[in-house]
Order: structure tokens, then sequence, then C-alpha cells
């Protein structure tokens, strides 16, 4: 069983402490045949990549191609930011990214402040007192719109920050072909819901979601749910084989 892409890493262009070479240089070294640089979208409030930095990663990504033995591709990892499913993602950037990851983050900002009062707020608080079931139905709900209205690849460390009918997402993203992944700092579904989603027959996704280099391709505690919970290597995208995506290119 090897990992054989890693689908979900940070550069200084956001929150990591390595530049793309250093994650490239890793993950070839790692033997890795693919690995994406995912970098916080555009509306986190501390650690967002720039709009005008795609291009300057692109080239950057176009140079190494030759000099390390892996696939780099280029991704963001996108915020959930309304209700309504909306995400700091658009149309217009998608053409120039391989890869789309989204999950949610506190520290964003939220599309309108409606969004903010009504949605991120409220689920701060729910995370100290606990969460209604209306609260859940409406997280679940801004999961399933963002995947109906958005091209996403992969869902990242579901149920941080909010807490949400995971069963119903997986069930989802099987249907409109998008990973759910195993995170490699926080995996955070329910031991009672975890065959209820396998059984979604929902494809994961192991990612180290590395924000220093030498963590690049290191996802212990993905393959500690794969061997706990008897995921069938069919349903995980990247071990013994890398993986399709849409195109957004
Ligand atoms: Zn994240
Ligand atoms: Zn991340």
């Amino acid at each position: 069983m090897k990992i054989y892409a890693d689908y979900h890493t940070h550069t200084i262009y956001s929150h990591g402490t390595g530049k793309i070479e250093d994650n490239a240089r890793v993950a070839s070294e790692k033997g890795l045949k693919e690995i994406a640089i995912t970098d916080h979208g555009f509306n986190h409030q501390l650690y967002n990549v720039m709009r005008k930095d795609i291009p300057l990663m692109r080239r950057q990504i176009e140079e190494l191609k030759d000099k390390y033995n892996v696939k780099i591709l280029l991704g963001v990892e996108a915020n959930l930011i309304s209700s309504e499913g909306d995400i700091d993602v658009e149309h217009k950037d998608e053409e120039k990214l391989d890869i789309i990851l989204m999950g949610f983050h506190k520290r964003v900002f939220a599309k309108r402040l409606k969004d903010r009062f009504g949605f991120f707020i409220p689920n701060f608080f729910a995370k100290i007192f606990g969460y209604s079931k209306k609260r859940i139905d409406i997280n679940t709900q801004a999961y399933l719109k963002a995947i109906e209205k958005n091209n996403i690849d992969i869902i990242t460390h579901l149920g941080y920050g909010m807490e949400v009918d995971a069963v119903k997402i997986a069930k989802s993203c099987k249907e409109h072909n998008v990973y759910l992944e195993l995170n490699g700092k926080r995996i955070l579904f329910k031991e009672c819901e975890m065959q209820k989603i396998i059984d979604t027959g929902v494809t994961f996704i192991i990612s180290s979601d590395a924000h220093r280099p030498s963590r690049v391709g290191e996802c212990p505690l993905g393959i500690s749910y794969v061997l706990k919970y008897n995921i069938p290597i069919e349903q995980i995208a990247n071990i013994n084989k890398i993986t399709a995506f849409k195109k957004h290119n």
C-alpha cells in the first residue's frame, strides 16, 4: 500500500514554510509521482494566496517540470464563504488551475455581511455551546450547494470548524465525482458514521495538508483510517495509483 501522490500541500504563497520547489523536491525524494500545490483561497483573512501570484506560480511549476521526477499540479484550497455554497474560487480563476480543493476555514471573509452573521458567527458559538439540528442542516446544505454549484475536486477535512451530516455529503461527493479527503492532520468523521460513509461508495483521497516541505507525502493518519475501517483500496484515489481530476483548463 503506497501513496502515489499528495494533492494537498501549502507553500509560502499562503501558510506554508517552503517554496514550490521545496515541496516538489521532497515529493520526488519520497518517490511520489504527483504533487499539488494548494494554497489557501483568496478570502482567507490571514493566509490567502493572491490572484496576482497564480501566473507566477504557474511559471515556476513550468520551469520545474523536468527538474524533478514528479508532476506538479497547481490548485487552490478554496474556502466556503456562504451558507448558499459560494466559494472564493470563481469561474475566471478556474481555468488557471489544475485542481480545486474546498474546505471550511474560520478566519475567512464571508461573501456577504449576512453570511458573517448568519453562518460564520453562529457556527463559532455552536462549537462552544453545541450544535442544534437546524444548524447542522444549514451547514450540510451549504456543502451540498457548494458541490452542486462549483467544480470542486476534493472536499478537505470535512467537519473541521462546523458540524455537518457527513454521510449526506459523502453521497453527494459520490454523485458529483468529488473526492473526500482523509486529511493528514485532522479527520473528524464520527466513529458511528464511518461505515455509512464508506457504504456510499465515495472515493477517498489521502493527503498530508503539509505546511512544511518535510511533511509532504506524510499521511499516517489517513492510512490508519484505511486500515482501521478496512476501506477497500479501490475506494482510495491515490493508493497504488494516481488520480484523474475534472479538467479546469
Ligand atoms: Zn484547510
Ligand atoms: Zn490545507
